[in-house]
């Protein structure tokens, strides 16, 4: 869970807000350690390839003398010490699908909530679509840099990248069938309100040791709350022209260049980039630290993973894992091979 410093504001209501959202989150931070919750369990096939494979054993069998201390719960240690088939670890759970759609046209609606879209046109029209597009492209820019990909979501490099992968397209069903929870992890993005009011802005179940695959999607329960997030300059606001209007298609879908027209159009083009950017990347540091949870990250005082977030770091393009962070992400997802 992350929550929205009510420390900036000067509302007691906001405060009570925010009290609320960390009583109803406190229950992330309880582990999940049934293995048996992984609705994978039983159902994942061997590694192909290997000949290891052909014997599977669980965590709690043929563990050799030097995991013989029992461990309450299964830590990233458990699982890197132990050279063995598990079949509750899938590499699948490395794969996520960040889900703008998976509420239905929530996310939509919460873009409109931020003057990025258009309330009397549908969600698909141009306008919408575009708009949407660049903002999930910014979300998704920010995602990767946190576990230290390209932009674009690729390695940087044998070692230089954590083995991760996000996308906003839905797995092809064709190679993932068993879709998210089991062939893949997601996330859903989306809430009911649309204010920068505080409060809890997004939920996941801590999963020590990255066991299972993620699959929750609840409206205000479980994912990242979209509407509720913002950073310094994430609403298309008065100051800015306003709203996004159908007359404003010209500076999302790239026909128009700085300088193309008057200097009111200019700024008005810089406004609706800065606000795309700046609620993109906001939303993209909030996914960061949920699915960071979802791997087997808990709270730190500083970073991404802080418990407590504030305007100016959500809009930090740069805003990093700290390190106890990153070396357990390293053990949990592990780096990349290439
Ligand atoms: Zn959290």
């Amino acid at each position: 869970m992350i929550r929205f410093a009510t420390a900036t504001t000067t509302c007691a209501a906001l405060l009570a807000l925010a009290l609320v959202g960390c009583d109803t989150g406190s229950r992330e931070e309880r582990p999940t350690t049934t293995a048996t919750t992984n609705p994978g369990a039983t159902a994942s096939p061997a590694p192909s390839g290997g000949t290891s494979s052909t014997t599977p054993v669980t965590s709690s069998g043929a563990a050799p003398a030097s995991s013989s201390t029992p461990a309450a719960v299964p830590s990233a240690n458990s699982l890197i010490s132990v050279f063995q088939f598990d079949p509750t670890i899938t590499r699948a759970a490395n794969l996520w699908h960040i889900d703008f759609d998976g509420l239905g046209d929530v996310f939509h609606r919460n873009c409109v909530g931020h003057g990025l879209g258009v309330a009397s046109e549908p969600p698909d029209a141009p306008i919408n679509r575009l708009t949407r597009e660049r903002v999930i492209a910014a979300c998704m820019r920010r995602i990767n840099t946190a576990y230290f990909r390209t932009p674009e979501g690729n390695s940087q490099g044998p070692q230089q990248s954590l083995d991760i992968s996000f996308q906003a397209i839905t797995p092809d069903p064709a190679t993932y069938p068993d879709g998210p929870g089991r062939d893949y992890s997601r996330i859903c993005l989306g809430s009911r309100e649309n204010s920068c009011t505080g409060g809890t802005l997004g939920v996941e179940t801590v999963d020590p040791g990255n066991r299972r695959a993620e699959r929750a999607c609840v409206l205000n329960q479980l994912g990242t709350f979209a509407g509720r997030i913002c950073g310094q300059n994430s609403t298309l606001g008065r100051r800015a022209g306003g709203p996004l209007t159908l007359a404003d298609l010209k500076f999302v879908d790239g026909t128009y260049a700085l300088g193309n027209g008057t200097a009111q159009e200019d700024q008005r083009f810089q406004a609706i980039r800065a606000v795309i950017q700046d609620w993109g990347t906001s939303l993209g540091n909030v996914v960061a630290h949920e699915v960071g949870h979802s791997v087997g990250l808990n709270h730190v005082a500083d970073g991404i993973m802080i418990a407590t977030t504030n305007a100016r770091d959500l809009s930090d393009v740069n805003l990093p894992f700290t390190q106890p962070s990153i070396d357990v992400l390293a053990r949990n997802i592990g780096v990349t091979a290439q």
